[in-house]
């Protein structure tokens, strides 16, 4: 739709569907206000309908200010943001990178509910300074639009993840018992808000609530989860991690035979070697566009693209961003010219599984159990 600082903003298109639904209920809440009030109503229908869509669109700007907060705040403390995405129940901003500082963590999260209750602020202001001019429609949108801004700064601080109240009690948790037990603690409150949505939402037979109470358990397990791989992968070495691999697909190969060494190998890409010296990778996606008979005579030389590479020495969270970030099948691993393994999706995948379920055996119940017992 736009972009701010180069970082795109996009509509979601449940937005487009709700709309109108929006404008048609803010629309009936402005015209039994202006019934109530006994004011003129102007034009009647047509014109509720037009202060309904402008509350409408409001809020959906409210909400855009609300993320810009945090985009700032999350860029001027050296984060990286992908993207902003507008959605039926608010905004999501993409960070890929969030503030090194647990501090500045809270902090970002606070912004956008600030904002939120300074725009609310501003707005009863506006009202307030223009009374005498407004007619009494006018007065009461941007009036009912202070409030929603309100309830968003308000809904916000509940201490639920993915909500900013989640993300700030974390902050707060961090500095005292460090990020994995800040985070898995701040994960449980998150789902214990959760089920008290989702009771409520039963309760008034309100589905908004329900699904808002599933986003919550859902961000809350997965940003527990992104955690946990995080501390076990910043220990970790790319060459405790990867798959050790000498030698790759020679650029005489032919497509056909490469195809099958993808196959024994059961990966989507190899490296490919020039004399052994590693010069980029075969694509299994690639082979298969080229039509059958033509495999067994074309070679991998035309065929072979710019590979990502990292060293051994890297750690292996940094190999994990590289390979979310530019989406390749697999990482090569290079130490000093020369092939020594590659990395992908799996490898690291096992490093964690086996990495936590070790970790649990230190901790775990049954040691404990045996030690609880009287020699
Ligand atoms: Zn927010």
């Amino acid at each position: 739709m736009a972009s701010f600082r180069g970082i795109p903003i996009r509509l979601h298109f449940s937005l487009v569907l709700v709309l109108p639904l929006l404008a048609f209920a803010y629309g009936g809440v402005v015209r039994q206000a202006v019934r109530a009030a006994g004011a003129p109503s102007g034009t009647g229908m047509g014109a509720s309908l037009l202060w309904g869509l402008g509350v409408a669109v409001g809020l959906f700007l409210s909400v855009l200010i609300h993320e810009m907060a945090h985009v700032l705040y999350a860029l001027r403390t050296g984060g990286k943001v992908r993207s902003i995405t507008l959605m039926i129940v608010g905004g999501v901003s993409e960070v890929t990178e969030l503030p090194r500082r647990s501090r500045d963590e809270a902090l970002m999260a606070l912004v956008g509910p600030l904002t939120s209750v300074g725009l609310g602020a501003l707005l009863l202001l506006t009202v307030w300074l223009l009374h005498e001019t407004l007619a009494f429609s006018p007065r009461f949108a941007l009036s009912y639009l202070a409030g929603l801004n309100f309830f968003l700064g308000a809904f916000n601080l509940v201490p639920a993840f993915p909500m900013d109240g989640g993300r700030i009690l974390r902050g707060v948790l961090t500095g005292r018992m460090g990020l994995v037990r800040a985070t898995r603690v701040a994960s449980r409150v998150g789902k214990l808000f959760a089920g008290l949505f989702f009771v409520a939402g039963l309760l008034t037979f309100n589905p908004f609530l329900a699904f808002i109470a599933f986003l919550v358990f859902t961000g809350a397990e997965g940003e527990s989860r992104q955690v946990q791989v995080r501390t076990v992968l910043e220990k970790l070495q790319v060459e405790q991690v990867m798959s050790p691999r000498f030698h790759g697909v020679e650029l005489d190969t032919s497509l056909e035979e490469a195809l099958g060494d993808l196959r024994r190998a059961k990966l989507l890409a190899l490296p490919a070697t020039d004399a052994d010296r590693p010069v980029g990778w075969v694509v299994l996606a690639d082979l298969m566009r080229v039509p059958g008979p033509e495999r067994s005579v074309r070679t991998v030389r035309e065929q072979v693209r710019p590979a990502v590479t990292v060293s051994p020495g890297d750690d292996a969270w940094s190999a994990l961003r590289k390979l979310v970030e530019t989406q390749p099948p697999l990482l090569l691993v290079l130490e000093q010219g020369r092939l020594v393994g590659t990395v992908d999706g799996n490898d690291l995948n096992a490093a964690v599984a086996l990495h936590l379920a070790s970790a649990e055996d230190r901790e775990g119940r049954w040691p404990r159990w045996r030690q609880e017992r009287p020699a």
